[in-house]
């Protein structure tokens, strides 16, 4: 074993000489402690360690030895409602062994080495398996937990068992001899491999009108969801666990304030599944970092994160993976790196953030998963980002454009309005309209990208509208402009707000936003038909049915919402027959 020696102390960054034979990203345990560190540089003997851990009290000339392994996750049966901080160290464990969720030099395993569970197989003796076939399956709460061949393994089935076993204990062996357990260990800097990515051509459903209808993000796809203070990053970030439809969350969450964390820790484990009105957590993975976590652990815990997505997905579930904010997370990168005393860019981040960054985002994607049965799998990453006085131009939230394919730009003057989820649609976009058109089409909704395009010229039209009256005032506008403005004013309060607290709207369903869309749309039609008939539209404007489009929302029969057309038009043909 390497063995080395503490040279230099600064903060979470700890120099170390004797180091030679060291590999980069070696896990290192660092002073009497035992400190949980990682070599992110080498020269010569000397190896730089970013330390997970507080640093205080650490003194020049302590003992440092390296591992020989790669910063690693336990994979395997057990993830499910865990609550870990970057590393996977499970944090109820933590606070149990040292009273607070920082304690330093406990080195404790992700998942449970001794409980037992009952492992069903589904392969048999003299069958030949590759990595990524499932031989057996375990029931994780309701999930079927898929228990996998580790990949770049292959062999015939010698034996194979059925009943109870803790991951240590072999459930498979293969001719060569190789024992199969429940427990797989992968290093969180490195994707875990799959046959083929595949075309981001599937909408995940959310449920959230802005998102699905305007801007919509595909299965294994990136979303980025920039806002500052109180735009409701975190409402979406969690409206998104619950209501879309994926089977499994991991929600990696960076605490802005100082007590934010410590809220998701309490509240997290008590929010019902909406869909099955189980506890979430049975389907989710959390990870915490309080504000008063070391920086490091935080830089480490979006691949943490992401690794355990990716396993899930190569089970062949959709996996979302919501990270809150990572603008926290690039700053624990800044910090390091200033410590490093490298080169700054803009801003003081490094200048390999834009790599780090689109490395993550990267490892989004709907993949057909190893393994011999075409299983198909995928992650969307859903990033928010906390620019400081939501100036969208500083460096994380640049860089991340790049990345993201979808922008729901969050706007600090709706959420000041208490316009909600208050995604700018001017600003926003999303680059997966053209190869999702085929899902909408074949799902019922054929004409969707025309009804979504009407919606955003109209909404554009608006903003043109509004600075003419704000130049001459309203009645400067011919009547078809002021009828616009009405109609705008529809889509954005009858169907863009959505509360994320509403017994009914917190969830709606894609058929329901289409038809609340068309209603919207085919009235737009029917009042620009009879005004050309010389119907004035004030008059159409107190139509009682006008009130009744904007309770769409509140209905759960999507057959009263399509009852809505006759009704508005039989109340407009009476005033046509008025003339
Ligand atoms: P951020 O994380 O961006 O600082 P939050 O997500 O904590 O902001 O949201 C701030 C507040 O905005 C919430 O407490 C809530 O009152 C309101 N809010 C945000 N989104 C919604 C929504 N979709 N429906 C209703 N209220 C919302
Ligand atoms: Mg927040």
């Amino acid at each position: 074993m390497i063995v080395g020696a503490i040279s230099r102390i600064s903060g979470p960054v700890v120099l170390s000489e004797g180091m030679r034979g060291s590999r980069m990203y070696d896990v290192v345990k660092v002073g009497e402690q035992q400190l949980n560190g990682e070599i992110i540089r080498l020269d010569g003997d000397q190896a730089v360690i970013q330390v997970y851990e507080d640093t205080t009290g650490l003194q020049v000339g302590e003992k440092v030895s390296n591992t020989g392994l790669p910063l690693s996750v336990e994979l395997g049966p057990g993830l499910l409602s865990s609550i870990y901080d970057g590393i996977q160290r499970p944090l109820p464990l933590l606070a149990e062994k040292s009273g607070s969720f920082i304690s330093r030099g406990v080195t404790l395993p992700g998942l449970s080495h001794e409980k037992k569970w009952e492992f069903k197989p589904r392969v048999k003796k003299g069958e030949h398996v590759v990595g990524g076939d499932a031989i057996g399956v375990v029931t994780e709460y309701h999930l079927e937990h898929r228990i996998m061949i580790p990949p770049f393994i292959s062999g015939t089935i010698r034996d194979i068992y059925d009943g109870e076993f803790t991951i240590d204990e072999p459930v498979c062996t293969l001719d060569n001899g190789t024992r199969i357990t429940m427990l797989q260990s992968w290093p969180v800097r490195k994707g875990r491999p799959y046959r083929s990515k595949m075309d981001p051509d599937t909408l995940l459903v959310t449920g959230q009108r802005v998102f699905d209808t305007l801007f919509p993000v595909t299965k294994g796809g990136t979303a980025m969801i920039p806002g500052g203070f109180g735009t409701g990053k975190t409402v979406a970030e969690q409206t998104l666990a619950k209501w879309s439809d994926t089977q499994i969350v991991v929600y990696i969450g960076c605490g802005e304030r100082g007590n934010e964390m410590t809220d998701v820790l309490t509240e997290f484990p008590e929010l019902l599944d909406p869909k099955t009105k189980r506890p979430l957590i049975q389907r989710t993975i959390l990870i915490a970092n309080t504000s008063n976590m070391p920086v490091a652990a935080r830089e480490a815990s979006i691949y943490t994160g992401i690794t355990l997505a990716e396993y899930y997905r190569d089970m062949g579930y959709d996996v979302a993976l919501m990270a809150d904010s990572t603008s926290r997370w690039g700053e624990a990168l800044r910090e390091v790196s200033g410590r490093l005393e490298e080169m700054p860019g803009e801003e003081g981040y490094p200048a390999y953030l834009a790599t780090r960054l689109a490395a993550f985002y990267e490892r989004a994607g709907r993949v057909v998963c190893l393994g011999s049965d075409e299983r198909k799998g995928s992650v969307t990453v859903v990033g928010a980002v906390s620019p400081p006085g939501g100036d969208f131009s500083e460096p994380i939230t640049q860089n991340t454009l790049r990345i993201a394919g979808t922008f729901w730009a969050l706007d600090t003057s709706l959420a000041y309005r208490r316009h909600f989820p208050s995604v700018n649609w001017i600003k926003s976009y999303s680059l997966y309209l053209d190869q999702i058109k085929d899902w909408f089409a074949t799902s019922g909704f054929s004409d969707w990208k025309d009804l979504r395009a009407q919606a955003m010229y109209l909404l554009q039209k608006e903003v043109e509208l509004q600075e003419i009256v704000q130049l001459v005032g309203p009645d400067a506008l011919p009547e078809s402009e002021k009828a616009i403005l009405e109609i705008t004013r529809m889509i954005r309060e009858d169907f863009l707000q959505q509360s994320a607290y509403h017994d009914v709207d917190s969830f709606c369903s894609l058929e329901k936003q289409y038809w609340m869309l068309r209603v919207i749309l085919s009235f737009y039609d029917r009042v620009n038909q009879a005004m050309g008939k010389g119907v004035p539209l004030t008059k159409i404007l107190k139509l009682p049915v006008k009130t009744d489009i904007g309770r769409m929302k509140e209905l759960t029969d999507i057959g009263k919402i399509k009852e809505l057309t006759i009704q508005f038009d039989q109340a407009i043909s009476a005033l046509e027959a008025e003339r």
